[in-house]
Order: C-alpha cells, then structure tokens, then sequence
C-alpha cells in the first residue's frame, strides 16, 4: 500500500509528488506513487519554444528549487520578466495611463519567469522519480473507498494508498469518483494561444490590453518572440482560429496597438474555451483535491498554477509534518487542515481575478470606468504599486515553507 498516490502528473500533482518523495519526516521515507497517463517525452535542446507557457511567481520559482525541479528548468529556454505594463484599450500603449509594475522597484531582478508547460512538468517529473518516487503509467478508471485506505482501478490493475489526491485537472475523475461537487461557470470566452514574432523587442516585458471583448497578453519568450494568450469572447474567438495568419496577424495588431509593432504569427495556433470553477470541499474521506482539480480561474492574471503548486506545498507540509509524528497521512484532521488553508486563499484570488474580466475587459457603466481609470491612480502611487508587485511575486499572504526561501525550508525538513 502506497502511502500517498497521486492521481495525475501535470505539473501540480509532479510538485506534490516531488515535495512528498524528497522531504524527510523521520525515520521511515513516505511511498508515493503518481499516476500519469501520458508524461511528457523530454524536450530535444534544440526544439522551437512551444507556445503553451506559463507565468511563474518568485514564490513558485522557490518552490521549484525546493522540490528539486529549478535545475531542470533553468537554462536558455527560460525567460525572465522584468517588466509588466498594463492598459485598458482607452488609453495608448505608450501613454503615462499605462500601468508600468517593475521589479526594480522592489529591489529584485525579475517579476517571474515564463516557462513551457511540458519542461514544467517533465522537470518536476524527473525530479520525482529522482528523489524515489514510483510513477506508475495509466488512467484513473475507478475509486473504491475504505476506512483503511483507497483502492484505485487503473488498466485493470488496483493501486493501493492511505491517501489518494486528485490532480488529475478540470476534468477530474478523482472529484466526481469522491462524490466532491464543484460550482461552474461558463466565460463564454475562448482563450487562443500562440507563438507571434515582433517588430519591436519584447524588452523583457509582459504586456496585457483590456479590451470591452476580451484581454490580451504578450509574454516575453527567451528567443526574442512573444506567446499570446488572448482571451476573446467565443463569437470573436471562431473568427480568429478560423483567419488565415495573416489575417489573424491583422487583428492581433489592432488588438495589440502596436505595442510591439506588426506582429507575424510563427506557431500554430491552439484555443482553450474558459470556464470558473470551484470545488466546494477540497477534501473527503482519504482523498484530497489539489490545482486545477479543485479550482479553475481565468488566465489573465497568470495564477492558475501558480495558485495549485502553492497548493501542493501546504499539503506535502502537513502530510510530512503528520508522518513525522507518525500519523496516518489520510488522516481527516491533516486533510481539514489543509482545506482550511487553501480554499479561502483560493476563493480570493479567483474573486479578484473575476472581478479584473467584469471590469476590466467586459465592463461599461460607471464602476468599470471607475476600474479602468484605477489603473492610471495605481501608476501615480509608488506605494500601491509596491503593493501589487508583492502579490504579482506571491509573497504575500500565508506562504508554505517550500515556497519561502530554500535553506529555510531545507533546514526545517533536514534535506
Ligand atoms: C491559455 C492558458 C494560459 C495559462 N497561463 C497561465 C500562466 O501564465 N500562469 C499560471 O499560473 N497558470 C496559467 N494557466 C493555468 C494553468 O495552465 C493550469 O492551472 C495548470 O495547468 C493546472 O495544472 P494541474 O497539474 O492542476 O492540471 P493539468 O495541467 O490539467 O494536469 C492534469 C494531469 O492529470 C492527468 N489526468 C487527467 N485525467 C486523469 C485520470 N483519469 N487518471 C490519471 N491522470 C489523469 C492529465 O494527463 C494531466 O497530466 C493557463 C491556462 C490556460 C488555459
């Protein structure tokens, strides 16, 4: 019987079983098993940057030394961000309006890193597996559920474990299996991502225009060109997945402003449609929901795994914490505990994220002028612009160990 079993290898559920395979919690190692249907194959060095990126805070990038995974990361493929400038389609790119965050003014290099998903993951991954941890290739296929443990059905073969934690997505068979309900809505948005060349460099800068259809981002990647993510409402949406690319390019630009100059579109393009989710219990008896599998939010604000890798830590702290004291790490009192701690940070950061697309990008009438002209009074305030670097950092509000700095959490888990 495995001690924890992991269903699901993106890179939320690989941060858990990384943190949980290399952290100490006394005399006896946790078993610990993920179970991935398709792990990534490992990236050749000399492949085209892959447009599906994310956005990585200060705090997951000490999560990811942490669980061993930086070293896989960093390197000529990893892009730093030093810059955020943000403006509503009201006023120009260039413009003093333009809400300008810069990591300067908080005395540090960068604001975060953008990074591939599929060397995110395979990193952790690799790290997991590194640290001993057994990653069992299959699908979720049913749950039956004891008071001594979890037997899950995968290919026809039963996995056992003291606690099973869904990181199996959106879609989680996991949350439905568990009987665990989640409320959601739909965006009527569909979010386009793809790689696009410049006129103009990036300058090392995240770039984001609301727009009365939607919200544009232009992330700075480490060859020179930009991975879009733009969020349209699902009408304009169809219209830009189905242009040529050069008249997708066309839009791009009136959407853009120019901020870059012309813009060509140098990857395919792949849509996701949007939706808010959230679980209403993150955990039940032996079972435990983590990342997108207990919350969705819209990807403006670059969270959503940012959020889930947070979540992953406060679960390995008190898994370890409670093997450690030899308890039982299905235990409900370390699963409340770790609810307590995630849901509320969660709900909000998903309210908040809600409210930037009402406002922001859909809103009219008074209050939403009221919210696009904020962005020019946040730029007049040094102080508040410190504020939000801060969050944009993630290090605010109640960290996990993993995510402070590592020799402090290397020191308190004897690794
Ligand atoms: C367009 C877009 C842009 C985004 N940009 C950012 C960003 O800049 N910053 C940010 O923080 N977030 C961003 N996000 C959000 C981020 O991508 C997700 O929050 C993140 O991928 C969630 O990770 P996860 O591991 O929880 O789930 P997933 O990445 O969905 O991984 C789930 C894993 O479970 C596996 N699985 C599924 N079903 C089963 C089963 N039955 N049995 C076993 N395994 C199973 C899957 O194969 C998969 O590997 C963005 C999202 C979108 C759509």
């Amino acid at each position: 019987m495995f001690d924890v079993l992991v269903v699901g290898g993106g890179p939320v559920g690989a941060c858990l079983g990384a943190l949980l395979a290399g952290g100490a919690c006394g005399a006896r190692a946790l078993s610990i098993a993920v179970l991935e249907p398709r792990p990534p194959a490992p990236l050749p060095a000399d492949a085209a940057l892959e447009a599906r990126v994310v956005a990585l805070s200060r705090a997951s990038e000490h999560l990811l030394r942490s669980a061993g995974a930086w070293q896989g990361i960093a390197g000529p493929r990893l892009s730093a961000y030093e810059r955020m400038r943000i403006w509503h389609e009201s006023v120009a790119p260039d413009s003093e309006a333009v809400l300008v965050f810069d990591a300067a003014d908080v005395g540090e290099p960068n604001l975060g890193y953008i990074v591939e998903n599929r060397l995110l993951q395979g990193a952790l991954l690799e790290a997991f597996t590194r640290a001993g941890g057994h990653l069992e290739r299959g699908q979720l296929s049913a749950l039956e559920i004891t008071d001594a443990g979890v037997n899950l059905t995968t290919n026809g073969r039963v996995l056992s474990a003291r606690l099973v934690v869904g990181a199996d997505g959106a879609q989680s068979t996991v949350r439905r299996a568990a009987g665990l309900t989640a409320e959601v809505s739909d965006y009527r948005q569909t979010a386009i991502v793809a790689s696009v060349a410049t006129a103009r460099s990036h300058q090392a800068t995240a770039w984001q225009r609301f727009m009365r259809d939607g919200t544009l981002a232009l992330l700075p990647l480490a060859d020179g060109t930009s991975s879009i993510v733009w969020s349209a409402d699902d009408n304009l949406a169809a219209g830009l997945v189905g242009a040529s690319a050069s008249g997708f390019a066309q839009q791009l630009d009136r959407a853009s402003d120019l901020a870059l100059g012309t813009t060509r579109l140098v990857s395919e393009r792949t849509s996701f449609p949007l939706r808010r989710l959230a679980a209403q219990r993150f955990v039940g008896q032996r079972v435990a929901l983590v990342g997108d599998a207990a919350h969705v939010v819209h990807p403006l604000a670059g969270q959503g795994v940012n959020l889930g890798l947070m979540d992953a830590a406060a679960l390995a702290q008190l898994v370890l914490a409670a093997a450690g004291e030899r308890e039982d790490p299905g235990a409900l009192s370390v699963l409340r505990a770790y609810e307590r701690w995630r849901k509320s940070e969660v709900a909000l950061m998903s309210t908040a994220i809600d409210a930037f697309d009402r406002l922001l990008a859909h809103g009219s009438g008074p209050l939403a002028r009221v919210a696009q002209r904020g962005l020019s009074w946040v730029n007049r305030s040094q102080e508040l612009r410190r504020f939000f670097v801060r969050r944009a950092l993630g290090m605010s509000g109640e960290l996990p160990q993993a995510a402070r700095w590592r020799a402090e959490f290397t020191k308190s888990v004897g690794i």
